[in-house]
């Protein structure tokens, strides 16, 4: 499979923090995959809420699944458009390694804790757990993962984070863009997480496809499927409209974006990361459809009292969790402890607990307010 010009090529790589010797057998962005999937963090994704909590059943998506429907979108892309598809699943696979637990949720929640020390990004945590939190090597801190990698997971930072980043950094402070594998996995986390929730909450009972008719892309496709088919159950109508969202949606964007690309001409990914703006794009129609579909469902779904309720809850866990474990250092692991020694002032203590909580899966950090605050419960 030949590359195109634009590609991240593995030859080309702005290299490792830590230089390695190539690998064997394998490329250098199938290595990064292999070293995230064999991370800790990783694993943890498994627990960790997409929008309903694990415990409120076993069928709707985790962080886990999620981050593999991802890597499949983005991987299919990769591959229509002669990309890099294992820079591109290798992305996908990390975007997510830095989230909290309970979702956005507790993400608000910490980032709110942390106001007065730099703040919390999920987007900043995901990458160091990749830079400094695995440890479990023994001649770098992290999974040292080439530049290419750590730029796609880096997808959204503050000015201020930027400048402490280095390198990798450096776009957010000179407005460029990152390769055509971290922007296509980008679009490829919105494909898969719109389209899930719509089915996780159809499954849940609280979106119903009545309602979900006010949403031209489900209408435009709903129709399609109950002309062509007239004696469906609920679970396939859902499953046949749905997967033809994602196809369009994914057909539009490859369409689309390789028009960009036949008009800009990018020469290498340098032209890629100076061209003014993403070259991995909707056609203007599909963005609108794109819109109201997440439109819909943050007023229909993330907002849903049900769901607003277990959140309330999930935001409390994180911040009285914060409270106690800041307050006194001693509450916190050794391993994080002897950190939190280490770290300077209060700033960099207030990171190892934000670092420690973010690491925790929503049942941990459950347990683990129970522990602390539970009077009935002594252990
Ligand atoms: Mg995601």
């Amino acid at each position: 499979m030949t590359l195109a010009p634009y590609a991240a090529r593995e030859d080309r790589s702005r290299g490792r923090r830590h230089p390695e010797a190539p690998p064997q057998g394998r490329s250098e962005f199938q290595r990064d995959r292999d070293r995230i999937v064999h991370s800790s963090a990783f694993r943890r994704l498994e627990y960790k809420t997409q929008v309903f909590v694990s415990h409120e059943g076993d069928l709707y998506r985790n962080r886990l699944t999620h981050s593999l429907e991802v890597a499949q979108i983005a991987r299919s892309l990769a591959r229509g458009l002669h990309l890099n598809e294992d820079l591109s699943e290798a992305i996908a696979l990390a975007h997510d390694l830095g989230h909290t637990p309970f979702g956005h949720a507790g993400q608000d929640a910490l980032d709110d804790c942390m106001k007065a020390f730099g703040g919390f990004e999920h987007n900043a945590q995901s990458l160091r757990v990749v830079d400094e939190l695995e440890d479990k090597y023994a001649e770098f801190t992290g999974l040292n993962l080439s530049f290419e990698t750590r730029e796609g997971i880096l997808k959204h930072c503050s000015q201020a984070r930027a400048v402490a980043l280095g390198p990798v950094g450096e776009r957010f402070l000179t407005k460029r863009q990152p390769g055509l594998e971290a922007q296509l996995t980008n679009v490829a986390d919105q494909i898969a997480y719109n389209n899930h929730d719509v089915d996780d909450g159809l499954r849940a009972g609280i979106l119903t496809v009545d309602k979900l008719l006010d949403v031209p892309l489900f209408a435009r496709f709903h129709a399609e499927v109950t002309a062509r088919y007239t004696a469906l159950t609920p679970r396939q109508l859902r499953h046949e409209t749905i997967r033809r969202m994602i196809n369009a949606l994914v057909i539009d964007l490859h369409d689309e974006t390789g028009k960009r690309l036949a008009e800009a001409r990018p020469a290498d990914i340098d032209a890629v990361r100076a061209h003014p703006e993403a070259l991995v794009a909707f056609s203007d129609a599909m963005q609108r459809d794109n819109r109201d579909l997440k439109r819909f469902l943050y007023e229909h779904l993330y907002r849903h009292h049900a769901v607003y309720r277990v959140m309330y809850k999930a935001r409390r866990i994180v911040r009285e969790l914060f409270e106690a474990l800041f307050g006194d250092l001693r509450l916190l692991p050794p391993e994080f402890q002897s950190a939190a020694v280490k770290a300077d002032g209060d700033a960099g203590r207030a990171r190892v607990v934000a670092d420690y909580i973010a690491g925790m899966t929503d049942r941990y950090a459950a347990e683990e307010h129970a522990r602390l605050y539970d009077l009935k419960q002594l252990r």
